[in-house]
């Protein structure tokens, strides 16, 4: 006997049944499964039924604590015979386990009477299966050699106990001066080994180990949970233009849905702009209320240096009047009752950039957009640099030609004043001797000397070729200050003349020490219209996860 005990000391016991309605429930099946257990190096089972009994012990030799269940007049009792006793320790049981709770038994003999009898009788151990601390006490004082708390919260007493109770295990190690062994609800590994630290002399795990479909349910339930959230994952994100406000329901994914657009009127200043802007975001909203998709936040990208702490316009050009000094995040709050976050647009472009585009995946790039100005961002160790003020990358504003050109920053030679909508035209005309007529604006002459190169056009292919070694100047210094894994470009006025690209790689590399071994990528982006949308979406769902 005293080597059953020291065989279990500080072992697990895999508890190995299935109830009457599980295809498991099966003598063959359950012995399967105690020999799989047993051969994993499960020190102990504890097995329900003779038969069963019988047939495992003839394949392994460990310690098995045996109980017979009986159901009798709509009752469940454990072992509620001698009879049933001796079956099991005739079948090869080492210990049995009996009920020896206080609650009234319509069935079997008295607890006390079939201890004795287990001793005197059959000279095997008892486990006294109990649910509070007295019933453990009178068990341990009739003689009961180890105590289990198995049947704590399945008793009318104790049924709103609803896990494994650590402080009644400790009373009992402290009062009733017999082992204790930990069953009933010990669900995890972490558990297990509590149980241990805590001093259960042995451990006992059933269904976590050995019920597949109580195993299966669980994750069934964790998924289903998993799968809500992913539903609930949607933003309204917003970039405020100087002519356009866009606004759209954006998912976790970056897909846009029900896309708004309405005009900024920014000659109406601060109030004007914030009027066109919550308009545009409440049809946003309807929108999803429309569909039945639940918003969480809302991303709002705007022209401007961000304060990143309280969401307010540090500075912001004439494009947007009377917006430098707002505060836009609170304003928004107010209005919606949502999470509001704000970003300055080039920052959400590289965010959008980052979660949905080319730099999926990335941890160091850059990425520039050239048009009107030149708008960027560096992502660096994952992390988008915003800056004290917002600032943090203003490419743009790099002098890249001492005494150059002025810029309307104030400074001379800047890469803007160069790399732009009318740097282009500027060069072209130069080159070509004459302007493109027929046009509406800058853009519109820009894109027809765009499709000029494109056809092959010498002069435009030339100014192109200008551009490039400028923008090259700016990149080298990028990619020595910030050593990024690619540069990333885009822009109506390069997307579709891929020539300039490349050239502005091979011209970087030139200008780079150890430029050759380097390789540095400069790229085209991959991030659409809607990038500015997108990206602000993407603070609502980072908020989410931190
Ligand atoms: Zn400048």
């Amino acid at each position: 006997m005293h080597q059953i005990l020291e065989a279990l000391h500080h072992k697990l016991i895999v508890s190995c049944q299935a109830m009457p309605d599980d295809p498991l429930e099966n003598t063959d099946a359950l012995r399967r499964i105690s020999l799989a257990v047993a051969s994993a190096g499960a020190d102990g089972l504890r097995l329900n039924g003779a038969s069963l009994i019988h047939l495992v012990r003839k394949d392994t030799s460990i310690p098995i604590i045996g109980i017979e269940k009986r159901y009798e007049k709509g009752a469940l009792r454990i072992t509620p015979t001698f009879q049933d006793a001796a079956a099991l320790a005739e079948a090869g049981a080492d210990i049995i386990a009996l009920d020896c709770t206080d609650q009234i038994h319509p069935f079997g003999e008295p607890w006390r009477q079939i201890i004795k009898r287990i001793h005197t009788e059959l000279g095997v151990l008892v486990m006294a299966d109990i649910a509070t601390l007295e019933e453990g006490i009178a068990a341990a004082e009739a003689g009961a050699d180890f105590i289990g708390p198995t049947l704590n919260g399945y008793t009318e007493a104790t049924k709103s106990s609803e896990c494994f109770d650590w402080k009644l295990l400790r009373d009992l190690q402290q009062k009733t001066g017999r082992p204790v062994i930990a069953e009933g609800r010990i669900n995890t590994p972490e558990d297990a080994k509590r149980a241990i630290e805590e001093g259960a002399w042995s451990v006992v795990v059933g269904s976590a180990i050995t019920r597949p479909g109580i195993i299966t349910r669980h994750f069934i339930n964790v998924v289903n949970t998993a799968q809500k959230e992913d539903a609930a994952h949607y933003a309204i994100g917003v970039d405020i233009g100087g002519t356009t406000i866009k606004a759209a329901v954006v998912s976790h994914d970056g897909t846009t849905l029900t896309p708004v657009r309405l005009a900024t009127e920014a000659h109406l200043g601060r109030e004007g702009i914030a009027k066109n802007l919550t308009s545009a975001i409440s049809q946003a909203l309807e929108q999803a209320n429309a569909a039945g998709l639940p918003i969480k936040g809302i991303g709002i990208a705007t022209a401007g240096a961000v304060d990143h702490r309280d969401g307010s316009i540090f500075a912001a050009t004439d494009n947007l009047p009377g917006w430098t000094g707002f505060s836009l995040r609170a304003f928004a709050e107010d209005c919606f009752h949502l999470p509001c976050f704000v970003i300055n647009d080039a920052h959400a472009a590289v965010l959008s950039e980052q979660h949905f585009g080319f730099g999926d995946g990335l941890t160091d790039f850059v990425a520039i957009t050239i048009g009107t100005g030149i708008g960027g961002g560096i992502v660096s160790n994952g992390k988008l640099l915003l800056g004290q003020h917002g600032f943090a990358g203003t490419i743009g504003h790099s002098v890249i030609q001492v005494d150059g050109r002025p810029c309307n920053c104030g400074r001379a030679g800047c890469l803007e004043a160069y790399v732009s909508t009318a740097g282009l035209i500027r060069e072209y005309t130069r080159l070509s001797g004459f302007m493109p007529k027929d046009t509406i604006d800058d853009a519109a002459i820009a894109l027809q000397i765009n499709q000029l190169a494109c056809r092959g056009d010498k002069p435009a292919q030339e100014a192109y070729k200008v551009l490039s070694l400028y923008l090259s100047d700016a990149i080298a210094n990028l990619f020595n200050i910030l050593d990024p894994q690619v540069v990333l470009l885009s822009g109506g006025l390069i997307e579709s003349y891929p020539q300039f690209i490349t050239d502005v790689e091979s011209q970087v590399q030139q200008r780079l020490h150890f430029g050759a071994g380097r390789r540095p990528q400069v790229r085209a982006a991959s991030a659409g219209k809607n990038a500015g949308v997108q990206g602000a979406a993407t603070l609502v769902f980072e908020s989410d996860r931190s």
